[in-house]
């Protein structure tokens, strides 16, 4: 597996758990706002992490961590994930997987082989938009399917998407009500927090959290908006 980072210990990237982050290197969307760019543009990538050298790091952590996130770019892309997971659920890890749901049917397979505990997938932008935010062309069948997956598979998971000065109101709503037909019941709003370098004119913009929030509440059993203070440094607002 191309692995292109890792962090040792995270107590924000799987719910509950004290985690270790793997990240891996290549992505097949070019969403504007992305925060991980090295791992997403070839010109950008930085050098790979032996993947023996993360196992035998998770290894000595047994008992000292309890989670693994593989994380991206998008680790679907990787095409041997499923060897990978397959070694760190054997060390008794619980596993969290985030994708862009772009590729169901390998979704589906690590679902139905226990693979992973956790999934968060992107939900990026209504469907009539989704190509214009994910940067490149999208068969939002693709997204359609990981989600009938995933909401199907019995595993805990959430959908979330960011928000940006791309997706203003009326985006949001739509969002709120096609992810209602697709019987989504987890779903988080996440506004972008702006990064070292990154585009300012991609801050959200013209947002009603207040209603937003209210929406979520009355249509998902969870739900919420998260880094909606992050000027005053709080990392999520519960709703
Ligand atoms: S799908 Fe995720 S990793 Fe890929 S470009 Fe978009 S935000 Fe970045």
């Amino acid at each position: 597996m191309r692995i292109g980072g890792l962090h040792r210990h995270s107590l924000i990237d799987f719910p509950g758990r004290l985690s270790a982050v793997v990240f891996t290197q290549g992505c097949n969307f070019r969403c504007s706002y992305c925060h991980n760019p090295g791992l997403v543009y070839p010109e950008m990538y930085g050098p790979l992490i032996e993947e023996d050298e993360v196992l035998s790091f998770l290894s000595k952590r047994q008992g000292l961590l309890n989670g693994v996130v593989v994380t991206g770019g998008e680790p679907l892309l990787q095409p041997n994930i499923e060897t990978f997971l397959k070694k760190v659920k054997e060390m008794g890890y619980l596993v969290k997987l985030d994708t862009n749901g772009s590729m169901p049917e390998r979704l589906q397979q690590i679902l139905q082989e226990g693979l992973v505990d956790y999934v968060a997938m992107d939900y990026k932008a209504p469907l009539r938009a989704y190509s214009r935010v994910a940067g490149v062309q999208v068969d939002t069948e693709m997204i359609k399917r990981s989600i009938e997956y995933i909401t199907g598979s019995g595993v805990d998971y959430e959908i979330r998407t960011t928000l940006f000065s791309g997706l203003g109101m009326s985006s949001v709503l739509d969002m709120i009500g096609e992810l209602r037909q697709m019987k989504v019941e987890f779903y988080y709003l996440q506004m972008f927090v702006p990064f070292k370098g990154c585009d300012e004119s991609l801050k959200p913009k013209g947002l009603d959290i207040e209603y937003l929030r209210e929406s979520l509440l009355c249509r998902f059993w969870r739900s919420g908006v998260r880094n909606f203070d992050a000027n005053r440094k709080k990392d999520f607002v519960k709703v």
